[in-house]
């Protein structure tokens, strides 16, 4: 058993010091005592470590690339998608390896625990599946055991380029499989993370009401089962008009009013809703997965988080195009967002919860039962997977209980994070992955290739 102490921990019944935790060799916290002296791994102030809920990890190497307008002002799209088709015309299954290792890298030193993964990029350049059709997905896997960070694996069913079942465009065809084709690879990823650790997980994701059939999301509750199933649902106005039309129904009453919800489902963006979509979503039991940072990006709107919470809505967030990789700073957005559209402050706290420890514990467990990790608080049984802040950081020093997460959260940044653990694996020490040096030669190689390419 391995030991952890920290000066200061986060635990399921609030906060305690001196505490000495004992891990498990399959990554679980077996004992947790307050009030011990310092001992064997000591670190700092100790809180648990959630899983970050949407990536497209291959995206994170177009960062900082589509910020220019195109010839039709109107469509703010364009150069995005200029630059998406050359890139994706170019990426090899090296390259999204070695891609998707330095964004769990990125996302462990921020303080996530785990990668949920939508992964969508599939086939070869033309569209052509690879000889082994879950190729793809066992280079996300390959990453997952480079960077020892928690893997919830969820394969993307894309089959369509719109409501009315058009074809794919040329920048969708290395997404796209039929129904049939898709339970294939469903299959062949389960397989493909057998050899991970104990906590990996596999899930289903039927990629937006404008990609697949809407009889078939049956289907696809079928092959989740108990596993989690995710799905693009209200992200952008147009995309729920084009709902609208085809369905008769906007993307959240049509997921209300067919589908069985719990909190294994996870939708991606509810950011058009009506207060009675928020209401009755937030009801449902359904997670919230929300990316504060590239809905920002992409100008999709604001989520009603206000209403959201008031009807007990539960959230996770996550970073998505992984245009910037920071938990900080996702929670961040997402409350300014609240307060920039409300001319309010504060208004995520509760009498007894400040707005720090109330986006904390809400992500924690929204990622817990979105990924389906057995994590989300510190407590015995459960994951060791923990993030431990500086105690000796400037903007920490002098401060008590949830304080520190408001410090952290409003004036500090995710270089406040010292060490992090996912179930038990100690992957970021000083603040650095453990194999940060190899990690980013091979991204930066990537990257040198890719450069002069697109
Ligand atoms: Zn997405």
């Amino acid at each position: 058993m391995v030991s952890v102490w920290a000066e200061k921990a986060l635990l399921e019944n609030g906060w305690a010091e001196n505490v000495l935790i004992g891990i498990s060799p399959e990554g679980l916290i077996e004992s947790i005592v307050p009030g011990r002296a310092a001992t064997g791994q000591t670190t700092g102030i100790l809180l648990p470590a959630p899983a970050n809920c949407h990536s497209h990890a291959f995206q994170r190497a177009m960062a900082g690339l589509t910020e220019k307008r195109g010839p039709n002002p109107s469509d703010s799209f364009w150069t995005w998608r200029q630059l998406m088709f050359r890139f994706l015309d170019r990426l090899t299954p090296e390259h999204v390896e070695a891609i998707a290792a330095f964004v769990q890298m990125e996302m462990l030193e921020a303080g996530y625990s785990a990668n949920v993964e939508f992964h969508y990029l599939h086939h070869q350049p033309g569209g052509v599946p690879y000889a082994n059709v879950a190729e793809m997905a066992e280079r996300i896997a390959a990453a997952s055991a480079t960077t020892g960070m928690g893997l919830t694996l969820l394969p993307v069913h894309y089959q369509y380029g719109g409501c009315d079942k058009r074809p794919l465009g040329p920048g969708q065809v290395r997404f796209g499989n039929t129904l049939d084709a898709y339970t294939e690879l469903h299959a062949r990823s389960t397989e493909a993370i057998a050899h991970l650790p104990t906590d990996s997980r596999i899930g289903v994701a039927p990629h937006s009401l404008r990609a697949i059939a809407a009889e078939d999301l049956a289907h696809h509750a079928d092959i989740a089962g108990a596993n989690p199933l995710h799905m693009h649902l209200a992200e952008q106005i147009a995309e729920v008009e084009e709902i609208e039309a085809a369905h008769g129904k906007r993307p959240v009453e049509f997921v209300l009013d067919t589908m069985e919800l719990n909190d294994r489902r996870c939708f991606i963006h509810c950011t058009q809703m009506l207060p009675h979509e928020t209401e009755g979503l937030a009801k449902s039991g359904a997670v919230a997965g929300l990316c504060p940072i590239t809905e920002s990006s992409l100008g999709d709107g604001i989520f009603d988080g206000v209403r959201w919470f008031e009807n007990g809505g539960a959230i996770a967030v996550g970073s998505d195009s992984n245009i910037r990789i920071s938990l900080s700073e996702e929670l961040r957005t997402l409350d300014y967002s609240q307060r920039l559209r409300d001319h309010s402050r504060a208004a995520l706290a509760t009498p007894d919860k400040s707005t720090g420890r109330r986006l904390l514990d809400a992500i924690n467990a929204g990622g817990a039962t979105a990924s389906a990790r057995n994590n989300g608080v510190l407590a015995v049984g459960k994951l060791a997977d923990m993030m431990a802040l500086d105690s000796e950081a400037v903007d920490l020093i002098g401060r008590t209980g949830d304080t520190i997460l408001d410090c952290y959260m409003f004036a500090g940044e995710d270089r406040m994070v010292k060490d992090v653990w996912s179930a038990g694996r100690h992957m970021v020490t000083h603040g650095q992955h453990i194999k940060r040096e190899a990690i980013v030669s091979a991204y930066a190689r990537t990257m040198k290739e890719l450069g002069e390419a697109i």
